[in-house]
C-alpha cells in the first residue's frame, strides 16, 4: 500500500499577487496546500465495483454512458429512444419517451428477483424501539400507502407535503407517491408553521402526511400543531391530514380533514400495480437549506434523477448489497435524505440504517454504538457531525467496535483536511473496541453536490483514486465540472476561481417550481451556457478540485480575494480548535479584515488573550500574513441552519457591529443572543 504522510505545509502563496497582465483574472487566491494522499489499498481496489475505466468511457459518448447506466440500474416499463434532449437548454429532457416507476425500482423488482427477506431498513428510534422492514414488507406497506392516497383523491401530478420526522413512515410516504406519480414536497420536520404554511401553499399541495410528534434528546417534540397552525386560515388547497401516530401525545383533531395513519394505510389493500411514468415527469419539490437567503423550489423529474442517484450511490461509495450495511445520517428533509435514503440506495437494493434522533441522546457515544450494533460497513455523514464528535473528543468512539466501517462518506460543506485526518483515523481506522488500529483505515468519499445537482458531482472513487484530506478532488464519470475565472475561461491548476458544470447531467434540476425565469436568473446568468452553483473552487497542483466555500463569502483584504473555507481550515488544524467560521469586517485600511470565530475542543484550555495569540499566529504561519485574523473570537457555539451549515452572513452581521439579521432559518435562533453575550463578556 502506498501511503504518504508528509504532513501539509504551507506557502504565503498571498505575494504571488496579480500584475494585471495575467492571462487569467484570478477570482481567489490558493493558500493552502495539502501534501497527505492515500492510495486504495490494494484488497479494496481489487474488489471495488468501479475501474478508471469508468472515466474515459463516459469522456468518449456522455448521454452514452448515462444511457447505459439507465439501462443497466433501472428497469424500464418503456425503453427511451433519446439518451439527451438538449434543443431547448437550460431545459433538458433525459432519457426521452422512456417510462419508469421509481417505486417499483425501489421495491417490487427486488422483490421478483428473490429479495424479498433481505433487510431494507434497519430503524432505530431515539428511546431505543426498533423496527426492521425486509424488502417484501416494505413494499406492502407502499402499496398500502399508495392506495390509501388514490382513495383520498390524490392523483397523478398532484402535490402532497410532507412534514414527517426520521421514521419509516417518510420512506414509505414518498415512495407511495412516486408510484402513483404525486409529487412530494418534503418540508423538514424542523421548520416552523409559517415555513411550512408557505411551501405548502407554492406547491399548492392536496395531502399533507405528519405525525403526531418525535423525539429530541429524549423529550416528545410534536409536530402536529405546526400543521394545524400552517392551514388555521383559509386559502391553502388541502383536502386531508394524514397522521402518523408516533410519539402519542394528545393532538388537535379536525374532523372530516384529519386521518390516522393506522385508520387509512394500515387498512388499505396491500395490492396495488405500478405503472411506469415519463421520464420526465416531476418526481418532487424540494426547498433548498436556505444558507444563503430565500430558498428555492428546487424541481426533479424521475429517469435521470434515479438513474444518477444509483450510479454515484454505487460507485461512490462502492457499494456491495449482498453484505454492505449502508447508514447515511441526513434527515429526510434535505436532498441527501430523497437521494441517499430514500431513493439511491434501495434502487440497489441495499440493507440500511435509519436513525430518528440526535447523536447525543441519551449519550455521545449513540451512533458508534449504532455502528457497533448493526455493523454499520458504509458511513455518510456531515462534517458539522465530526467537527462536533472532534469537540466532544476521542475517547467516545474509542470505546466501540467499528471495525465494521469500510467506506467513509462527507457532505454539505467542505471537510477541513484536520477534520478529514480524524474521521480516518478515530472512525475509520478503528479495529475494535480495545484501542486496535486498522493497517488500512477505510477511505473517505467527500462528496460535492447540490439539491440542485440532485445526486453527487465530484467525488473519488474510494476503489480507484488515491484521496486527499479536504479536497473532493475529480468530477465522477459523465459529469463535466470545471473552475473557470471571472471571464469564463478554465484557471490553470494552481488557481482559484467559479465551480460551474459545463455540460448537462442526469439528475440536474428541471427548474423552480412555478418560477422559470428564476431558474435562468439565479443559475444560467453568471456564465454563458454554463451552470453556476454559486461555489468558489481551486484547482490543485494536480487538477482535483477544492471548494473554497461560497462566492459570496469571499473576503477582499487589500485587493487579496481570500476564501473563508482554507483560513477556516487552518484554524481547525490547530489542535484547540473544533470548529471555525471566518468572516470579513469592512476595514478602513484594508477595505475588508478577516474576522474569526472560533469553538475550543473539550480538551483545550483558554487562556484568553494568550490563546486568541496563539491561533492567530497559526494561521500566518499555515498560510500567510495577509490570512491572519486581525480580530479573533472563541465562542461556545455558531450560527448553523437545521442542515448543520454555518450561517457567515450572521457572523458578519455581529464582526461590523450591526443587528443581526433573519435567524429564523437557524436550528437554534437563541445562538446569536449566547454569542454576543460571550463577546460582551
Ligand atoms: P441555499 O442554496 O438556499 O443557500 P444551500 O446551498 O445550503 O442553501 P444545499 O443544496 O443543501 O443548500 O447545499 C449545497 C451547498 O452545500 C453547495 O453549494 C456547497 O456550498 C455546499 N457543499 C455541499 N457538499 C459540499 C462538499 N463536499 N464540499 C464543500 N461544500 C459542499
Ligand atoms: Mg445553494
Amino acid at each position: 500500500m502506498s501511503q504518504d504522510t508528509t504532513g501539509s505545509t504551507a506557502t504565503a502563496a498571498a505575494s504571488t499577487a496579480h500584475n494585471g497582465q495575467a492571462p487569467h483574472v484570478e477570482a481567489l487566491e490558493n493558500l493552502l496546500h495539502e501534501n497527505r494522499k492515500f492510495a486504495p489499498s490494494a484488497d479494496f481496489a481489487a474488489n471495488s465495483v468501479t475501474s478508471a475505466d469508468a472515466y474515459g468511457e463516459a469522456e468518449a459518448d456522455r448521454p452514452a454512458f448515462w444511457a447505459k447506466q439507465a439501462r443497466e440500474l433501472l428497469t424500464w416499463d418503456k425503453d427511451f429512444t433519446e439518451a439527451l434532449d438538449w434543443s431547448n437548454p437550460p431545459f433538458a429532457k433525459w432519457f426521452v419517451g422512456g417510462e419508469v416507476n421509481a417505486a417499483y425500482n425501489a421495491l417490487d423488482r427486488h422483490v421478483e428477483n428473490g429479495l424479498g427477506d433481505r433487510v431494507a431498513i434497519y430503524f432505530e428510534g431515539e428511546p431505543g424501539d426498533t423496527r426492521t422492514y425486509t424488502y417484501a414488507q416494505l413494499t406492502e406497506e407502499v402499496k398500502k400507502a399508495a392506495n390509501a392516497f388514490e382513495s383520498l383523491g390524490v392523483a397523478k401530478g398532484d402535490r402532497v407535503a410532507v412534514y414527517l420526522p426520521m421514521i419509516p413512515e417518510a420512506v414509505i410516504t414518498l415512495l407511495a407517491c412516486a408510484r402513483i406519480g404525486a409529487v412530494h414536497s418534503v418540508v423538514f420536520g424542523g421548520f416552523s408553521a409559517d415555513a411550512l404554511r408557505s411551501r405548502i401553499e407554492d406547491a399548492e399541495a392536496k395531502l399533507v402526511v405528519t405525525a403526531d410528534g418525535t423525539y429530541r434528546r429524549g423529550k416528545p417534540s410534536a409536530l402536529k400543531p405546526a400543521v394545524d397552525e400552517a392551514l388555521s386560515k383559509p386559502g391553502h388547497t388541502v383536502q386531508n391530514v394524514v397522521v402518523v401516530k408516533r410519539n402519542g401525545e394528545d393532538v388537535n383533531w379536525v374532523e372530516g380533514r384529519d386521518l390516522w395513519w393506522s385508520d387509512t394505510v394500515d387498512k388499505a389493500s396491500n395490492e396495488h400495480t405500478a405503472v411506469g411514468h415519463d421520464s420526465e415527469h416531476p418526481l418532487f419539490i424540494l426547498y433548498t437549506s436556505g444558507t444563503t437567503g430565500k430558498p428555492k423550489g428546487i424541481l426533479h423529474t424521475t429517469g435521470g434523477y434515479l438513474t444518477q442517484g444509483a450510479y454515484t450511490h454505487k460507485a461512490v461509495f462502492d457499494l456491495h448489497p449482498e453484505t454492505d450495511v449502508y447508514w447515511c445520517t441526513a434527515d429526510v428533509g434535505w436532498v441527501t435524505g430523497h437521494s441517499y435514503v430514500t431513493y439511491a440506495p434501495l434502487i440497489n437494493g441495499a440493507t440500511q440504517v435509519m436513525y430518528e434522533g440526535t447523536p447525543d441522546s441519551p449519550h455521545q457515544g449513540r451512533w458508534w454504538e449504532i455502528v457497533e450494533k448493526y455493523k454499520v460497513s458504509i458511513l455518510y455523514t456531515a462534517p458539522t457531525a465530526i467537527r462536533t464528535f472532534m469537540k466532544w473528543g476521542r475517547d467516545i468512539p474509542d470505546k466501540y467496535d467499528l471495525s465494521s466501517i469500510r467506506v467513509l462518506g462527507s457532505v454539505g460543506e467542505s471537510i477541513n483536511p484536520e477534520a478529514w485526518m480524524w474521521y480516518r483515523d478515530v472512525i475509520g481506522g478503528n479495529a475494535g473496541k480495545n484501542g486496535e488500529k486498522k493497517d488500512n483505515p477505510a477511505p473517505i468519499v467527500d462528496t460535492w453536490w447540490q439539491t440542485e445537482t440532485g445526486a453527487q458531482m465530484i467525488a473519488p472513487l474510494p476503489g480507484v483514486t488515491a484521496t486527499k484530506p479536504g479536497s473532493a478532488q475529480v468530477p465522477l464519470p459523465g459529469i463535466a465540472v470545471d473552475v473557470v475565472d471571472e471571464n469564463g475561461q478554465s484557471v490553470a491548476n494552481g488557481e482559484g476561481g467559479y465551480l460551474v458544470v459545463r455540460e448537462p447531467w442526469p439528475s440536474m434540476l428541471r427548474g423552480i417550481w412555478g418560477d422559470p425565469e428564476r431558474f435562468k436568473d439565479t443559475y444560467w446568468s453568471r456564465f454563458e451556457a454554463m451552470y453556476f452553483a454559486g461555489d468558489g473552487a481551486k484547482k490543485d497542483e494536480d487538477g482535483d478540485v477544492w471548494l473554497l466555500g461560497r462566492v459570496d463569502d469571499v473576503m477582499n483584504v487589500s485587493g487579496h480575494r481570500l476564501s473563508t473555507t482554507e483560513i477556516e481550515s487552518a484554524l481547525v488544524s490547530h489542535p484547540s480548535v473544533a470548529e471555525a467560521a471566518v468572516v470579513g469586517a469592512a476595514d478602513e485600511t484594508t477595505g475588508q479584515a478577516v474576522v474569526a470565530f472560533v469553538i475550543l475542543r473539550g480538551d483545550a484550555v483558554n487562556n484568553g488573550d494568550e490563546t486568541v495569540l496563539a491561533l492567530r499566529n497559526h494561521v500566518g504561519k499555515e498560510i500567510g500574513p495577509i490570512a491572519k485574523p486581525k480580530q479573533l473570537l472563541i465562542v461556545p457555539e455558531l450560527p448553523k441552519t437545521r442542515s448543520g451549515k454555518i450561517v457567515r452572513r450572521l457572523l458578519k452581521d455581529i464582526a461590523e457591529g450591526r443587528d443581526t439579521g433573519d435567524a429564523t432559518t437557524l436550528a437554534d435562533p437563541g445562538i446569536m443572543t449566547q454569542i454576543a453575550e460571550s463577546l460582551r463578556k
